[in-house]
């Protein structure tokens, strides 16, 4: 018997590959995975089929292209008031998956202790534990999902070497407020610690919500590391864009993991995406504002069947708490169930959680057509009366 790395020999088939599976089986419509399914912005499109067409199909910069990386810098500048050098503050990656783990690697070492959030995103802990790092987990919780002064005091220690924040957060749909921001960043500087902070879903934000990177947040300009997705930004997830901000001395690190991850990352998509990033607030205000129009007809479709909707204040999901329906049944059997009985594939969110899981949770993906929405809601009528 060959003996493998058990860090991810041991990992089980992730619910997601399990819920789409089971999506495909029973031939369910697949609210589970976060993808839109319209075909994104055709200009952006149109911009990296040009690019492929007129040049850039050779290796560019390991950094990325300097056209993306100045127009990274220029659109947090203009939305953040962010000053970010292009050159010695910015890398392109291939997704926010790489740029996450260029991050880790460059910063945690064997024995430290990284706090993660759950419910968390589930690349961090594999790579954090592949670096010889600890996870200290932290417990988040329904309805709010809020940071909270005890919950920090407990975490951090002396052997805290970064912590891990997504924002806005994946599952729960949550865009923290400047207080939390301000909080974690106190922890942050008592313990010195670094913040990896995963914003990939930094311009899916509804209502007027501002999304505030801790990057800005007092004290945290030379410890935060800001990871972003392009895929996230134009709703064109499979194309892997992702970007690292971080001050010279953090990003010279994580380049050098990334220039063996990867190394360089597609150039024209890199060209399409910086001249996405440039495109008018008009662009992106819109962009909200159809996918706050989504969320808000499947909110309204679940709450009419009776369905208790936790609201989404970003990301494509939003999530439901089952517990006031007296189903007897977790999350997962719940979504089980569904995508069995009625043609609908969902996510249990206690799939984020390592430990102590929250399972009466579940997310479902509102970043689809209306019929498809409707159609799911159709079939869902019945849903909380267990048959
Ligand atoms: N972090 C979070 C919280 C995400 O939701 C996702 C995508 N689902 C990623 C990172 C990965 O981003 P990318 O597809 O750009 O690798």
């Amino acid at each position: 018997m060959i003996s493998q790395n058990k860090v991810f020999a041991d990992l089980p088939v992730t619910i997601f590959e399990q819920m789409s599976q089971l999506a495909r089986d029973n031939n369910a419509i697949n609210l589970g995975q976060g993808f839109p399914d319209d075909p994104g912005p055709e200009d952006i499109r149109r911009a990296a089929a040009d690019a492929v067409l007129n040049g850039y199909n050779q290796y560019p910069s390991m950094m990325g292209l300097p056209e993306l990386r100045q127009a990274i810098a220029a659109h947090y500048k203009h939305w953040h008031k962010l000053d970010l050098d292009p050159m010695s503050e910015v890398m392109v990656t291939s997704g926010g998956t790489e740029a996450l783990t260029s991050a880790i690697l460059s910063v945690v070492e064997p024995g430290d202790e990284v706090i993660c959030f759950q419910p968390v995103y589930d690349s961090y802990l594999p790579i954090i534990r592949q670096a010889g790092g600890i996870p200290r987990l932290v417990r988040l919780e329904p309805p709010h999902w809020r940071l909270s002064e005890e919950m920090l005091r407990q975490a951090f220690s002396p052997k805290t070497k970064a912590v891990l924040f997504n924002n806005p957060l994946n599952p729960a749909a949550v865009v923290y407020p400047r207080e939390d921001l301000e909080l974690l960043a106190r922890f942050c500087q008592e313990f010195d610690a670094v913040a990896i902070c995963d914003e990939v879903w930094e311009h899916v934000v509804f209502d007027g919500r501002e999304h505030i990177p801790l990057i800005t947040i007092p004290g945290m300009r030379d410890r935060t590391i800001k990871v972003g997705s392009a895929g996230k930004i134009f709703s064109l997830t499979g194309w892997k864009i992702g970007f690292v901000c971080a001050a010279p001395q953090l990003l010279r690190v994580a380049a050098k993991v990334h220039q063996f991850l990867t190394f360089t990352t597609a150039p024209n998509l890199q060209m399409a995406v910086a001249y996405g990033l440039g495109k008018s607030d008009d662009y992106f205000l819109d962009m909200r504002a159809e996918l706050a129009r989504s969320r808000d007809r499947l909110t309204a479709g679940l709450e009419r069947l009776g369905f208790p909707v936790l609201k989404a204040q970003g990301t494509y999901f939003l999530t439901v708490d089952l517990s006031p329906l007296g189903l007897n049944e977790t999350d997962e059997q719940f979504c089980r169930r569904i995508v069995h009985d009625y043609k609908v594939a969902a996510i249990p969110v206690s799939a984020f959680y390592e430990k102590d899981a929250v399972t009466s949770v579940v997310r479902f993906c509102f970043a689809k057509k209306d019929a498809t929405l409707d159609t799911a809601l159709e079939r869902l009528s019945d849903a909380i009366h267990r048959r």
